[in-house]
């Protein structure tokens, strides 16, 4: 029986992770895996978060059983960073914990399937494991071109793509810092996307898994805010892991906006229902380090103190690559400045990916994605270089 199973690919990722850890050079570069790094390298866990794990250590009495929903203090206190005005008032929301963003998302779609989506939107290139999450729900997926050559968004693609869902179809947006080509839409773009929606029966997912890394955490946000504000109902995604830091601890969340307070009880039953079936309830530790967080104003303030420094890092990081794009012809690095969160997309061909692999220690996805917090003043003068080299043929 078992001996049936084809082997899977690799993930392309794991595979770069060991070229890159036995790899000899000392003056190698690792732009491949997606965390955040300081200008040492580091990935560090947020003191914020220390202070709140600290305090769980003292004051936690019990670690019996919670349920399906997880901390249901963690998702108010969370929800007040993502919905606004009458939507946060008006009864028509619930929300969950999630074994990280990728629980959320495959609660949100596992949900718009039984409620009678068979078709996903997905603006493409994506994060890879949207694609895998629809195709192992049996769901169709329909994808539109997320950006143009000149590094702005397309909008036209993601018009056409509500317009086109009918009742049947969700389409998936990234809230903010889209992984992998940091292109978001402008606040412009979003107001079209939201009148788009809300005339159209297509349901929308929003995922947001970087909130705080772009330009800050109003900003970020924004776009999913004026989507929601004109859509009856919708379905967010949301990850921790990036902008607390806690990756491995599985911190997200799901919500539910339904049209109206009465439905939401039934809507957010089946959520449960999937929940138990998948995981039957997320791990607790870190949404607890969160909720303790954000139910206390001095570390609400060191967290995000900490948010910021990470954010304005990557900008500068942005703005050297951007000042270096006549010395690099052809990669379009002016963009980067404009661009925002862990990624970007440089249009290299694969022999190029690889001879910055072999011939300088450079290591990034064979999409040509980076993430742009690998780099630091140490060594942002190499990758220019080595950019220039081979690039020149
Ligand atoms: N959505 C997007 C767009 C992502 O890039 C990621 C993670 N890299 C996730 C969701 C899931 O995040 P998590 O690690 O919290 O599962």
């Amino acid at each position: 029986m078992l001996e049936n199973l084809p082997a899977q690919p690799a993930d392309a990722l794991l595979a770069l992770i060991k070229m890159h850890a036995d790899d000899p050079r000392a003056d190698k570069i690792d732009l491949g895996v997606g965390v955040y790094r300081t200008g040492d390298g580091a990935t560090p866990v947020f003191k914020a978060i220390k202070g709140a794990e600290a305090r769980l250590v003292a004051e936690q009495d019990s670690k019996s059983y919670l349920g399906p929903e997880g901390d249901s203090r963690f998702v108010e206190a969370l929800q007040t960073y993502i919905f606004d005005g009458e939507s946060m008032t008006d009864g028509r929301i619930a929300g969950m914990q999630t074994p990280g963003g990728t629980g959320a998302v495959r609660l949100a779609l596992g949900l718009a399937k039984k409620a009678g989506v068979t078709k996903v939107y997905l603006g493409v290139p994506s994060w890879p494991n949207h694609a895998q999450i629809i195709a192992d729900l049996e769901l169709e997926t329909v994808t539109f071109n997320h950006a143009r050559e000149d590094g702005t968004a397309d909008l036209d693609a993601a018009l056409n793509a509500i317009r086109e869902a009918g009742e049947r179809g969700a389409v998936l947006l990234h809230g903010c810092c889209h992984n992998p080509t940091g292109i978001d839409y402008t606040a412009d773009e979003w107001s079209a996307i939201a009148a788009a929606f809300a005339e159209s029966p297509a349901l929308p997912v929003l995922d947001i898994a970087y909130q705080g890394l772009g330009q800050g955490m109003e900003e970020d946000v924004a776009g999913v805010r004026t989507v929601l504000r004109a859509v009856p109902q919708a379905l967010v995604a949301y990850s921790c892991d990036k902008n607390f830091g806690l990756y491995r601890d599985r911190v997200g969340a799901f919500y539910m906006m339904a049209k109206s307070g009465d439905t939401l009880e039934a809507i957010a039953s089946n959520a449960n229902a999937l929940a138990r079936a998948n995981w039957s309830m997320p791990p607790d530790h870190g949404g607890a380090a969160v909720r303790v967080v954000l139910e206390d104003e001095g570390l609400t303030a060191e967290w995000l103190d900490e948010l910021e420094t990470m954010r304005e890092r990557m900008r500068g990081v942005r703005e050297r690559l951007a000042a270096a794009d006549a010395e690099v012809t052809g990669l379009g690095l002016a963009a980067l400045a404009g661009q925002n969160g862990l990624f970007a997309m440089l249009p290299l061909t694969s022999e190029q990916i690889a001879r910055l692999r072999d011939d300088h220690g450079i290591y990034m996805a064979g999409s040509g994605r980076i993430n742009v917090a690998g780099l630091h003043d140490g060594n942002i003068p190499k990758f220019i270089a080595a950019l220039a080299d081979v690039t020149q043929g």
